[in-house]
């Protein structure tokens, strides 16, 4: 039995990058994955590949559509769908492969198969490794275990995946052909960006979404714009729906679905891409055997230092209960093994910010004014449009807005909304502002590049105190 300080279940953004901290701190340590690659759905089939197809697509539309504005002509226009597939997969090994290196870098033990809990021996927690064959190859013991085993794809009643026809994320971010007509399930964060994907790609695309409107969760204005950038760029979408099947048929496939007042309407398509959702994944872990309990959702409960109620078993990421993303796994994972090393290991949940990076991108941070308004929070706002600004003019990217909302008496941060070009980019001041505790001024009065696109977050924290200057 090979012992460790600590052995971390699954090598995702939350698994990989905890174990590096680890290292970093002095333990000697080992990573179980059950995958023939390491980086989790994040670098395998997330976050990395959905963003080298966005990026490829978006190159396309852009050169089709938008170059005539700054004068420049193309004729014939063509991409190849095999050259951008094979770009993506290109990417994913080597920031796999580039992750393996850093292992080796940090002398982490990577080990291959399915880990699972295995009781204690002593003081110690055993973890058992089981390969293909269902044989046990490895067992660890650790006196610590940090589970980041992740989360696995939602599914509904009705819904029958066969992975061709009826699929998930994983398969329509690997097909070889694009679908004539596309239907997605789900208008949430996949639905949204392999929507784009496939649009721009040409497929026509009807989105169904259970909720009455686009994006209830952020600021109220974010869903009326996207709806109708989205509609622009040929995604179509159906709200307040109940989608009862989904299946494969000789053809393509069949989606039924019961509309807002009740009656039942079937949809005939190519493809049906299922994303309402992720669930926390402990499959075959034997987390109740190790005296673990699971919350209504499978996620595994933990305190603020990412503790189980059992000690010596910690967990983060996507299985544990929370927002799924990936640079959230990854302070978790760190704040978890810092906790273990004795030092203030803390994760601030007030500064994530969160992206999804369609076209315009659309970032979100902190609280919302629906959310103030509930908990009796006075607030103020400012507001920049992108259309005022220098850099969106010469980038002919002003569609959108940036959004800040302050304490009305303190004018600290509270939360912020920015719906335009390169948000993913442009959040990243404010999730810093917001972790520094600083007021709307403190922005303000930082001196931005001219001409960015970062003005208009000067801009819209000057509308806070009431003295926006270019509006
Ligand atoms: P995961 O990345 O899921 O990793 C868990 C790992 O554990 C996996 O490698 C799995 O094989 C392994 N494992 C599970 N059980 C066992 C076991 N018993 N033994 C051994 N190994 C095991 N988030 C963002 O922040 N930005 C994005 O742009 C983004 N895009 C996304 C796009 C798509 C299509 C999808 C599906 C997700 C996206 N996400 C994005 C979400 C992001 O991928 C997850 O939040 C993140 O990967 C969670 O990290 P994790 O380490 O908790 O789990
Ligand atoms: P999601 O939670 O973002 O969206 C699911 C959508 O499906 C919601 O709008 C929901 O109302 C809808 N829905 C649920 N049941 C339905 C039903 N019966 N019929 C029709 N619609 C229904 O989930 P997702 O898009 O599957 O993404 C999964 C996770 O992956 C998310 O938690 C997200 O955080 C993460 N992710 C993040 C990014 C990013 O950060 N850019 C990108 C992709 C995925």
């Amino acid at each position: 039995m090979d012992t460790y300080d600590l052995v971390i279940i699954g090598s995702g953004p939350g698994g990989y990058v905890a174990a590096i901290r680890a290292s970093q701190l002095g333990m000697k340590v080992a990573c179980v994955e059950k995958d023939s690659t390491l980086g989790g759905t994040c670098l395998n089939v997330g976050c990395i590949p959905s963003k080298a197809l966005l990026e490829s697509s978006e190159k396309y539309a852009d050169t089709k559509l938008h170059l005539a504005a700054h004068g420049i002509s193309v004729s014939g226009v063509e991409f190849n769908l095999a050259t951008m597939i094979g770009r993506k997969d290109k990417i994913v090994k080597q920031l796999t492969g580039g992750v393996a290196m850093l292992f080796r870098k940090n002398k982490i033990a990577e080990v291959h198969g399915h880990g699972r809990l295995a009781g204690r021996e002593g003081a110690l927690h055993k973890v058992e490794v089981v390969d293909t064959q269902g044989q046990v190859s490895h067992t660890l013991a650790a006196t610590n275990v940090l589970i980041a085993t992740g989360s696995k794809v939602a599914t509904l009643p009705g819904i029958e995946l066969d992975y061709d026809k009826v699929v998930t994320s994983t398969e329509a971010l690997d097909w070889q052909a694009v679908p004539g007509h596309l239907v997605i399930i789900g208008a949430g964060v996949i639905g949204l960006e392999l929507g784009s994907v496939w649009a721009r790609l040409g497929a026509k695309v009807t989105v169904l979404e259970y909720m009455p409107k686009l994006l209830p969760s952020m600021e109220p204005e974010v869903g009326q714009t996207a709806l109708k950038l989205f509609g622009k760029q040929g995604l179509s979408f159906q709200f307040g729906v109940k989608v009862t099947s989904a299946k494969p048929t000789p053809e393509g496939a069949s989606v039924s679905y019961q509309d807002p007042q009740g009656q039942t309407q079937t949809i005939r398509c190519d493809r049906v891409l299922v994303c309402v959702g992720r669930w926390p994944n402990t499959d075959g872990l034997q987390a109740k055997e190790a005296g673990l309990e699971l919350d209504r959702r499978g996620a595994i409960p933990v305190d603020e230092h990412f503790r189980t109620k059992v000690p010596g078993l910690w967990a983060i990421g996507d299985v544990i209960p929370g927002p799924m993303l990936a640079h959230l796994a990854e302070h978790e994972g760190i704040a978890a093994v810092e906790t273990m090393a004795g030092q203030p290991g803390h994760v601030n949940y007030e500064a994530i910010p969160n992206v999804i990076y369609t076209h315009p991108e659309i970032a979100s941070l902190g609280k919302t004014t629906t959310e103030l308004d509930a908990a009796g929070v006075p607030y103020k706002v400012g507001k920049f449009p992108l259309i005022a600004n220098g850099r969106a003019k010469a980038l002919n990217e002003t569609e959108g807005f940036v959004k800040i909302i302050a304490h009305a008496q303190t004018d600290r941060i509270l939360g912020a909304t920015i719906l335009g070009a390169r948000a993913g980019d442009l959040i990243a001041e404010l999730a810093v502002a917001v972790e520094f505790s600083a007021s709307a001024e403190d922005v303000a009065r930082s001196i931005h590049a001219h001409p960015t696109l970062a003005e208009t977050v000067k801009e819209a924290a000057l509308d806070v105190l009431g003295r926006v200057i270019n509006f």
